[in-house]
């Protein structure tokens, strides 16, 4: 065996060969995924019947309810939601990785399946391919600390992969205390007035349907006020794409079926 050789499989041996979601030695050294394909086939969307606008599950009976809980709060600018993967085993450990555990790498895996969720025509719409993406934008204070903002490697990813241009729409000033743990009015409350148009913004939002890009969306609390002030700056429409979606009831929590 070459020397130079040697040492790149000795290098191997030191890195944390592992999956992120699971742990999970996968053989291949610096060449293999940083997801299994257990963890892989494990990742799920959410069920159908869905929200036409937001894409969250509906009930399946025979009474079709005329209003979706999950996004009839929403302001008219936000006009659809779109996510990749439904937030769980083990999309939470990918989500927590990217934006915890310096794992800037997960953004390609992560933005290759967001960018085939928005890969099909939109229904009854002028279609995803005009878009503009816009990603969320994150504190300076955090941008400092974690060295990127998450949302921002996914909308390159999106962007890239998808053909569209990229504007840095939106700045994030205030506290920038997290959303996690929050109750629904809380997190309204918490984005409140948080948001404001970037120096590089321009005249490229104006009249644009806009593609905002973040990494999960719970309640879109941030989604929505973030499209209020794009639409506050001339866009068309903002349409959230989000690599995960957190489900209001988990459908693997809801009762089966009667015996
Ligand atoms: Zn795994
Ligand atoms: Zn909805």
């Amino acid at each position: 065996m070459k020397l130079a050789a040697l040492g790149a499989d000795l290098v191997d041996l030191l890195l944390p060969a592992g999956c992120i979601a699971c742990r999970t030695w996968i053989p291949g050294g610096r060449r293999a995924p940083l997801v299994c394909g257990r963890c892989r086939s494990r990742l799920r969307t959410a069920p159908w019947p869905r929200c036409p606008r937001c894409h969250h599950p509906r009930a399946s009976g025979r009474v079709e309810s005329e209003r979706c809980t999950e996004c009839d709060t929403w302001p008219e600018a936000l006009t659809a939601a779109r996510h990749a993967v439904v937030l769980g085993d083990p999309s939470e450990d990918l989500v927590h990785a990217l934006k915890y555990e310096g794992w800037p790498e997960l953004a390609d895996f992560m933005g290759r399946a967001m960018a085939a969720a928005v890969a099909a025509p939109f229904e009854g719409d002028i279609g995803w391919a005009a878009s503009v993406v816009v990603p969320m934008p994150t504190t300076g204070e955090r941008l400092r600390r974690r060295g990127y903002n998450q949302a921002e490697l996914l909308a390159r990813r999106v962007a890239d992969l998808r053909g569209l241009p990229l504007i840095g729409a939106l700045e994030r000033h205030g506290s920038g205390r997290s959303q996690t743990g929050l109750s629904p009015s809380e997190r309204v409350e918490n984005v409140r007035g948080v948001f404001r148009p970037a120096p590089e913004a321009g005249a490229g939002v104006r009249c644009a349907h806009l593609m905002l890009v973040d990494d999960v969306l719970t309640t879109g609390a941030t989604a929505a006020e973030a499209a209020s002030v794009l639409a506050r700056m001339g866009s068309a429409s903002v349409r959230l794409v989000t690599y995960a979606r957190a489900l209001a009831d988990a459908p693997e929590k809801a009762p089966s079926a009667l015996h």
